[in-house]
């Protein structure tokens, strides 16, 4: 779970028991008030006589304070009800009791007259089965509750407003730097190579780690623009004594008699030209990371077509097709591309059957372009296909037609300077399909 659904949850759990807490303290403030309440109505009615001649005493004008607040009445057989005292505060109040009802324990009734809506109320008997009614109103009570009840939500909000505070300071400081981060990791293992952590807050843990992480990654930049330096400048230096050894080879190839020098001197050629090539190879590499692109307008549909009439000049017996819309174009350095199609191509011609057909498509899809060489070929093994774009990758079956194992890195080079991406795909038909998936406006990135 992440830190930041765990927060979520922590904040949920808060807020649930906040409002069960609120809740049970409302309820057992009710009950206490209640009882208080129902003490005062059980104790009246205890000694229904007693209570009526006070009641008669206080209503004569000798009005004493417990009694300031209490219905006090009767209830005769014939249903004739007499209010003997009533509430300072409610003179009308009128308890529902039928005659004769029997009410020892308290119990809630709504009112027939009056302000109060509610009473609590108990009954005793007086002589001649008249009923002494003593019932004391619930309103106070319950204004009390609803304010109770209002300070409860006020200190909630109060809690959940400082937690929420915390919650934006805790995101600030720890999450969404982490965020960040990830966004930026992701982009550098994409390909944004000049993408660094952005800052985090001073003296936090993420703006440490951040530091941390950009200062490993420059180091790590350092240390691959010195090896690339060191790859260029040692196949710079290749290329002439390698030229040397195959204009030695050619020169005397024709002139020895003996077979066997002859050969020697045939295979001494053949692996300087193999050699030549990869040195070539691997400069091409070096320098596709450095170098700046030539961007512009690029018409793929004759850009396929002229790659495509390229591999059926070098196999005239192949099938070659090529399907794209006429208006598919892209914002792109054309050579390059068109190294990398043709690249594709001939690993199609080199790695396939003459019988296998080769097929170049093109399509435009949300601003991008999918350019897709597929054969009919024995395809690649699916646990190989994502490593063939590495350098000097080889695949179970070996390397055929003097391929340096280059050829697909110096693609993906292409499509990741182009801000592209590539993928080699099975199809379920067979053989094997790349695909480069280019972003059609000029969003290119510089090496
Ligand atoms: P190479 O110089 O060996 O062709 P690449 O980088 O161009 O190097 O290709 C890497 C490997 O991918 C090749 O050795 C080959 O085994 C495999 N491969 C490339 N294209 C195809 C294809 N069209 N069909 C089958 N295998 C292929």
């Amino acid at each position: 779970m992440t830190l930041q659904r765990r927060l979520a949850v922590a904040v949920a759990a808060l807020l649930v028991t906040l409002v069960v807490a609120g809740g049970l303290v409302l309820l057992s403030q009710r009950r206490y008030v209640t009882r208080q309440l129902d003490a005062q109505v059980a104790a009246l009615v205890a000694r229904p006589q007693a209570t009526l001649s006070l009641a008669e005493r206080a209503a004569a004008g000798a009005r004493g304070g417990v009694l300031s607040e209490v219905w006090i009445g009767t209830v005769a057989p014939t249903g004739a009800v007499t209010t003997v005292l009533a509430p300072a505060s409610d003179p009308g109040l009128l308890p529902r009791v039928a005659p004769g009802e029997a009410l020892r324990v308290p119990v809630g009734r709504s009112t027939t007259a009056g302000d109060a809506p509610r009473v609590r109320v108990a009954t005793g008997t007086l002589k001649g089965g008249t009923l002494l009614v003593v019932a004391v109103p619930t309103q106070r009570a319950d204004a009390a509750m609803g304010r109770l009840a209002l300070t409860l939500a006020l200190a909630g909000a109060a809690v959940l407003l400082v937690v929420g505070a915390i919650v934006v300071w805790v995101r600030r400081l720890g999450l969404a730097p982490i965020r960040e981060m990830t966004q930026a990791a992701d982009a550098i293992t994409a390909g944004e190579r000049d993408r660094r952590i952005p800052d985090a807050p001073e003296g936090s843990e993420a703006a440490h780690l951040g530091d941390a992480l950009n200062a490993m990654l420059d180091a790590t930049r350092d240390s691959e623009d010195r090896m690339r330096q060191f790859v260029a400048d040692a196949s710079h230096e290749l290329r002439t004594p390698l030229t040397t050894l195959r204009g030695y080879a050619e020169l005397h190839a024709g002139r020895v008699e003996d077979p066997d020098t002859a050969d020697a001197l045939r295979r001494i050629r053949a692996e300087a030209t193999r050699m030549h090539r990869l040195v070539e190879d691997l400069l091409t590499l070096t320098s596709l990371d450095r170098a700046t692109l030539h961007l512009g307008p690029v018409d793929v549909r004759r850009l396929l077509d002229d790659v495509a009439s390229d591999l059926q000049v070098a196999q005239p017996e192949r099938l070659v097709t090529v399907e794209a819309a006429a208006g598919v174009r892209l914002v792109a350095d054309e050579e390059r591309l068109t190294q990398a199609v043709m690249a594709l191509g001939t690993n199609a011609l080199r790695h396939t059957p003459v019988t296998a057909a080769v097929r170049l498509t093109a399509y435009a899809t949300g601003g991008e372009v999918v350019i897709e060489v597929s054969d009919d070929g024995p395809g690649i093994p699916p646990e190989e296909l994502a490593r063939v774009w590495d350098r000097f990758a080889r695949v179970s079956q070996g390397r055929a037609g003097g391929g340096t194992g280059l050829g697909l890195a110096i693609v993906a080079g292409i499509v990741t300077a182009h801000g592209g991406r590539y993928a080699a795909l099975s199809p379920p038909q067979g053989g094997v399909t790349f695909r480069l998936v280019l972003p059609a406006g000029s969003q290119a990135e510089g090496p």
